[in-house]
């Protein structure tokens, strides 16, 4: 089977490499002709709505994307010719954080305060409405902390609006929470639905630093409820995660992504079968895999550049991942995932992310060999 996707970062080298063992070929679009999949796959350089990717694409069994902000038109001729996950509708849903989040209030999914700002006097109102801080946020196009502003006080509101004011924009209420975490799902074209484990997550300069998978969390049930509420609603087929601010017993909703995600990353070796494989499963229509634990996992993200493999190749089950990008300023270039080689091992690692939040990496990263361990 051929699968198509279009967007060809790490996200879809790491979907490749889940579905080269399961026997599928790859077709990678991406307009960048550096972008670091493009060696594990057929590759067209070309706009996705480019005749030639969609008649390239066209000739796959199976379309799926590896970032949300693709046209979505081009999706939508496509499903003419080839089955298309997740459709055109979903990817949409999630490219608008104004529509994204009144499809939350709609589904009863709770999620911060926002007001639509398209003006500056909007953002005056939205200001008044909202209190100090608030975060001012583009509406399309933001990723990894891009396109966004916190306004601690009416001192703020012009260099905010002089820096985004001149595209749609969203203001939410600035949301002081205990923590972050991420659920992620997978939903077949049957409608069956398999959650893996929650993920604590941490983010600094609004890009993900470090996900945890396997801690038990008294919200869980209730992530479980609002990530199914949203695929239901969405009719979604592929894996779908639901990004989440825990607020003393409150879960708010702060987006969702249509595509495998970051703070899932972890399950490649912490589940048993992986986000990357059970989308490719559900995208191919073949049955979904297990969701479950295999150990508890601390997944690290290196931005920017990667440090030196040899000061972390030694932790035992440490696993690697190189994405060949190259090094940039707030890049995603690569991640590691340590597995505690059990539970009371986590337990150490999580204490030392409770206690040091703000150096966790440096924490993760002087671990000395088998301290992940209860030995
Ligand atoms: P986003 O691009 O919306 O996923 O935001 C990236 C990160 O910025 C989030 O994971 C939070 O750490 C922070 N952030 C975004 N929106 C808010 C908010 N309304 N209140 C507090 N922090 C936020």
């Amino acid at each position: 089977m051929k699968i198509g996707i279009l967007g060809g970062g790490q996200l879809a080298r790491m979907l490749v490499q889940a579905g080269l063992p399961l026997g599928f070929s790859f077709l990678i679009v991406d307009p960048k002709a550096d972008a670091c999949a493009r060696s594990l796959g057929e590759f067209v350089c070309a706009d996705y709505d480019a005749p030639r990717a969609l008649q390239a694409l066209a000739s796959c069994d199976r379309v799926t994307c590896d970032f949300e902000n693709v046209p979505a038109a081009a999706l939508e001729t496509l499903a003419a010719e080839v089955a298309v996950a997740p459709a055109a509708s979903a990817v949409a849903a999630a490219q608008d954080r104004l529509a994204e989040k009144r499809r939350f209030v709609e589904l009863g999914i709770d999620t911060p305060d926002f007001q639509a700002v398209d003006g500056r006097t909007d953002l005056a109102r939205a200001a008044d409405a909202l209190g100090y801080p608030l975060v001012l946020k583009t509406r399309r196009m933001g990723y990894d902390g891009k396109g966004q502003y916190v306004i601690q006080g009416p001192e703020d509101l012009e260099l905010a609006w002089r820096e985004l004011g001149d595209q749609p924009l969203i203001a939410e209420q600035f949301i002081a929470f205990d923590h972050e975490c991420a659920i992620t799902a997978v939903r077949a074209r049957d409608g069956e639905l398999r959650f893996w484990p929650l993920s604590r997550t941490w983010h600094r300069g609004g890009i993900l630093r470090l996900a945890m998978g396997g801690a038990a969390h008294p919200l869980e049930r209730r992530a479980r409820e609002m990530v199914e509420q949203l695929a239901v609603a969405l009719d979604y087929v592929g894996c779908l995660t639901l990004e989440l601010f825990v607020a003393g017993d409150r879960l708010l909703a702060n987006e969702f992504a249509p595509r495998v995600h970051n703070s899932a990353h972890w399950t490649i070796e912490g589940a048993v079968c992986s986000q990357f494989e059970n989308h490719l499963r559900a995208v191919a229509g073949l049955p979904l895999g297990a969701t479950a634990l295999r150990a508890p996992a601390v997944m690290v993200n290196f931005i920017g550049a990667l440090p030196d493999p040899r000061d972390w190749l030694g932790l035992p089950d440490l696993h690697w991942h190189d994405y060949a990008k190259q090094p940039r300023a707030g890049r995603k270039v690569g991640h590691a995932t340590l597995l505690a080689q059990s539970p009371a091992g986590f337990s150490v690692l999580e204490s030392l992310l409770e206690a040091k939040d703000r150096q966790t990496l440096a924490v993760i990263a002087a671990l000395p060999p088998g301290s992940n361990s209860t030995t």
